[in-house]
């Protein structure tokens, strides 16, 4: 009997040498980005505080293709090009038609696919004599990431956690201050930001909203320190779009074109970094795909968010945005996808949705972990919470081929694994996650908070 292929590895010379901009062949300009105070789109000059000007650059460009620096390519080259997997036994298990694959990001040091954009960020400020960056993160993943590339090109770092993360989650905080990163709990006593909310809400658990404007707020009160954001902006979706183009070359060693590109979608990072390449393919008529964007039902920014500027933070002072948004003022419900508790959406992402390119689907708690337990009975990897979102639609996909009796192919990212959450699998596995209803009198009140312009 034939051994089936089940892994499609690139040789490390097949890193990508340019990350790929999807703004280049988009139909329409995206919106400007606009300031907090004024309601005019922003110039350079306004986010040098935040941001290194090669990343300011990036953020605005058109060029279809921007060039990897090499000090980047080696980094990468620690766990890149990542495997791409044929899900042979989970389509047995599933007695399925369908043919899956999933591209898996969970082989970098951080365990997930935020070192491609960190590594780059941190490049490029220490490029311009930037000496430490601010960040946020939920449940540790993007603070671990950064944390990781800061110890690679000796930035200082340091990360706003949100309180309940910190409280419950110590493993992540303590990643973190083994790459050297110092680590509070947002929110801190040592913003505006933090005391203002502290004193309000002494008690206050916290949200990724208030740990961003914690840490906007560092970065722009000084000279040596920049911010550093891990997900939603142009320059960050481009760094990902290496998913994308190695998977396009990993696909075609397997001989298949995918009929549907599947991924989880917080602030939509790590879905745009696997399906832009194949979207540009689309917008340039040179092929089609049916492209499916994964949310939480506790937190559905592209299903039931609106289409509008809003601020994406709790403390409205980062610029304003056109993007799906529930409300800045929004705070999920504490499920266990951290990385998925966001009350926006990257603007490209949204752009696509509502020009019809991509689909968009939200999905309960429990039928998701139990995808994922399926997924590691098979396949072997333990999944992150929030690539679980991916696993459920793909394997929902591959059930409806075989009610069709049709093959489909369905390619996912796998966007990380789940060593860190496995509490969050204790709990499925005793029956006692929850199901959050779509909190509709919360995103109603967020909503009637929005910005005027
Ligand atoms: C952070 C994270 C996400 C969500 O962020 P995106 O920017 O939407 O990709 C998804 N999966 C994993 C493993 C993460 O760490």
């Amino acid at each position: 009997m034939a051994i089936k292929q089940t892994k499609f590895t690139l040789d490390e010379a097949r890193i990508p040498r340019a990350w790929y901009n999807i703004v280049a062949d988009l139909p329409v300009a995206p919106p400007p980005v606009l300031h907090p105070g004024t309601g005019q789109p922003v110039g350079p000059d306004d986010l040098a505080p935040l941001f290194p000007m090669a990343l300011i650059g990036q953020e605005v460009s058109g060029e279809r293709e921007i060039e990897i620096p090499e000090p980047v390519r080696q980094a990468y080259a620690l766990y890149r090009p990542s495997p791409l997997f044929r899900a042979h036994r989970l389509e047995a298990a599933l007695d399925t038609p369908a043919h899956i694959y999933y591209k898996y990001e969970g082989v970098s040091p951080a365990g997930s696919h935020k070192p491609n954009t960190a590594i780059a960020q941190a490049f490029f400020n220490k490029q311009e004599g930037v000496r430490r960056l601010a960040t946020e993160t939920g449940a540790g993943q993007w603070g671990s990431a950064l944390a990781f590339a800061g110890a690679l090109f000796g930035l200082e770092v340091k990360v706003y956690m949100v309180r309940v993360s910190y409280d419950q989650k110590p493993y992540r905080r303590i990643l973190m201050e083994t790459y050297g990163a110092e680590v509070v709990p947002s929110p801190s006593p040592t913003t505006n930001y933090g005391r203002q909310v502290l004193a309000e809400t002494p008690d206050s658990p916290g949200s990724l909203g208030m740990a961003i404007s914690e840490a906007v707020e560092d970065a722009a009160t000084r000279d040596d320190t920049r911010y550093s954001l891990g997900s939603v902006l142009n320059h960050v979706l481009l760094h990902q779009t290496v998913i994308g183009l190695e998977a396009q070359e990993q696909m075609a060693m397997a001989g298949e074109r995918p009929d549907v590109i599947i991924g989880c979608t917080g602030g939509g990072s790590n879905f745009s970094g696997l399906v832009f390449p194949f979207v540009g393919e689309k917008l340039r008529g040179e092929a089609d795909y049916r492209v499916i964007a994964v949310e939480p039902e506790a937190a559905p920014s592209l299903t039931r968010g609106v289409y509008t500027y809003d601020f994406g933070d709790t403390g409205r002072m980062t610029p304003l945005v056109k993007m799906h948004t529930l409300g800045h003022d929004f705070v999920p419900e504490p499920i266990h996808a951290g990385g998925l508790r966001y009350h926006g959406m990257a603007p490209l992402v949204s752009l696509l949705k509502e020009r019809g390119a991509i689909e968009a689907q939200a999905v309960h708690q429990r039928p998701t972990f139990e995808a994922g337990v399926q997924f590691a009975r098979t396949e072997g990897i333990v999944p992150a919470p929030e690539a679980a979102h991916a696993i459920r639609v793909a394997v929902d996909e591959a059930l409806a081929a075989k009610a069709e009796g049709r093959r489909r192919v369905i390619l996912f990212n796998l966007s990380g694994h789940g060593h860190f959450d496995l509490s969050a699998y204790e709990r499925h596995l005793a029956g006692t996650l929850e199901d959050y209803e779509y909190p509709a009198e919360k995103v109603a009140a967020a909503l009637a908070a929005l910005p005027r312009v």
